[in-house]
């Protein structure tokens, strides 16, 4: 029987003190955004984690997890917690506690092989400073850059604007140290390439906690560019299925522009508005990263691309100010601002990235815009823009704003708009109802659905690493299916 006292004090005695926090201020703090609409109404959580452990080093995570298996306290892996939605960072019961790796914030930078070893607990905006000056980046910048830490970065996929040319956190994670929920420490070594079995990595890469908890990540470091040497081209399109086009036959003929975007215009307006559009029309850009022949030379076929698709092209002003702007959302994360905008307006405001191949994704995009408006009472927007493209296809964010009435059924309302899309991604047989960010136990319902036959080689796995269930339990993977 899980004593919360009990484990208070033996998790103490095991790695100090003061790593091990009971205060409600700890407890619901690491919680962070998530119900942050409700919480600004009142909202309390019903299971909240009975302690926040704040390891420092690998020994620690390793006998926290030893401990807590053979104990049955259930585990929430954490480190920046920008990822606390859709219920990532909370109990399912009352018999959990929060492991944060945000103390882990160790690193090695190898400038010579262009690597860095980091801490799970590095977040990415402090890495980048300290490999700018060494004339490297990260070139990765999702848009929770100011919050995110490698911990989470690995565990949801993560992906960042410049994605295109840079790639997602797969194409840059080389290495990793893992624990295994009952303690075992594992180390995948940082090789260039290996064809000796399976990548172990991925076992561990986006698997949101639910197989072990990731300790460090050895990574790539690229060459710094400062955003004034990139080439930039900024364009209205006649219509947004006209803008997936265009990037078709620039992804398919090979180009890698570094930022690709195509915004519709309810999502344009919304969240930013400085290129004026008429109904029906899309605003595409580009950032082309690189050495400086590659980026003209694909920023002349960019050109000649969107023109062939009836682009119009424009200044590339409002690149600056997206550029400057892209990180706002993070503000969100002031709980106290944001709280208070809420009680203030009543609207809701949030994104959902599907992705599919070409041909899918536009029909994805029709489903969602033929089917969904009107369906609820009060979306004030539906919009969306491809941020992430590839040779076989791209991703859309749909955005959304609802208003409502019913503060404590804000979750609820946001849910529904979900399941709709998701299923509409998954009529498709290249359509995935999740891109970058997780499901976290929201979404949960959906993973068997989404993987089919092969849901059985991550529920085998899952039930060997960690038979007991400790590792962030509902997560990911519904309990009633392992
Ligand atoms: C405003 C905003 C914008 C965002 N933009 C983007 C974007 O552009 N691209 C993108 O990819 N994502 C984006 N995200 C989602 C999210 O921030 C990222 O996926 C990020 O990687 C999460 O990192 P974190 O350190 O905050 O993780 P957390 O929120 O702490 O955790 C995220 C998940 O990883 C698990 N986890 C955390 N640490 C560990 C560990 N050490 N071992 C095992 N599991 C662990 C957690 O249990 C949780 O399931 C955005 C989020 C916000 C709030």
């Amino acid at each position: 029987m899980f004593n919360p006292e009990t484990t208070v004090k033996d998790l103490s005695a095991l790695i100090g003190q003061d790593k091990v926090l009971t205060t409600e201020e700890a407890i619901t703090g690491s919680m962070g955004m998530e119900f942050s609409f409700e919480r600004a109404f009142g909202y309390v959580y019903p299971h909240p984690a009975k302690a926040v452990v704040k390891v420092t080093s690998t020994e620690d995570v390793s006998k926290v997890l030893k401990y807590c298996n053979e104990n049955g306290i259930n585990i929430l892996a954490r480190t920046g917690g920008s990822r606390s939605q859709e219920s990532s960072l909370v109990p399912i019961d009352d018999n959990s506690i929060v492991l944060d790796g945000a103390g882990m914030d160790s690193y090695e930078i190898d400038e010579y092989n262009m690597a860095a070893c980091v801490g799970c607990g590095m977040p990415i905006a402090r890495l980048e400073e300290i490999v700018r000056p060494m004339g490297m980046t990260t070139g990765h910048f999702p848009q929770s850059f100011p919050l995110a830490q490698y911990g989470g970065l690995v565990s949801t996929r993560s992906m960042g604007q410049f994605s295109t040319y840079f790639g997602a956190i797969e194409d840059m994670l080389v290495g990793l140290e893992v624990v295994l929920a009952d303690g075992t420490v594992c180390e995948i070594r940082p090789v260039p390439r290996r064809a000796v079995g399976p990548d172990l990595k991925n076992i561990f890469m986006g698997a949101e906690g639910v197989m072990g908890f990731i300790t460090k990540a050895y990574i790539k470091l690229f060459k710094y560019r400062p955003h004034a040497d990139l080439w930039k081209g900024a364009y209205i399109m006649p219509s947004y299925l006209e803008g997936i086009e265009a990037i078709r036959e620039i992804m398919t003929e090979g180009y890698k522009p570094a930022v690709t975007r195509l915004y519709d215009k309810p999502d344009y307006d919304h969240n930013y508005g400085t290129v004026e559009l008429e109904d029906g029309e899309a605003y595409m850009f580009f950032v082309n990263d690189g050495p400086e022949a590659v980026q003209k030379v694909t920023g002349d076929a960019i050109d000649k691309i969107a023109a062939k698709h009836g682009a119009h092209q424009i200044g590339t002003e409002a690149i600056d100010h997206w550029l400057e702007h892209v990180d706002d959302l993070c503000s969100m994360a002031d709980l106290e601002t944001t709280s208070k905008a809420y009680r203030e307006t009543k609207l809701s405001y949030g994104a959902i990235t599907i992705a599919g191949n070409w041909a899918d994704l536009k029909a994805i995009y029709k489903d969602v815009n033929t089917e969904l408006p009107g369906k609820y009472e009060n979306q004030t927007l539906l919009g969306g823009h491809v941020s992430h493209c590839y040779h076989n296809g791209a991703n859309i964010y749909f955005v959304y704003e609802f208003r409502i009435d019913d503060p404590m059924e804000a979750s609820n309302i946001v849910a529904k708009f979900f399941e709709d899309v998701d299923r509409i991604a998954l009529r498709y047989k290249s359509g995935t109802i999740e891109h970058h960010h997780g499901i976290g136990k929201g979404r949960a319902f959906l993973c068997p659905i989404e993987h089919g036959t092969s849901y059985e080689v991550m529920r085998r796995i899952k039930n060997a690493l960690d038979p007991n269930h400790i590792m962030n339990p509902g997560t990911l993977m519904p309990l009633d299916s392992l």
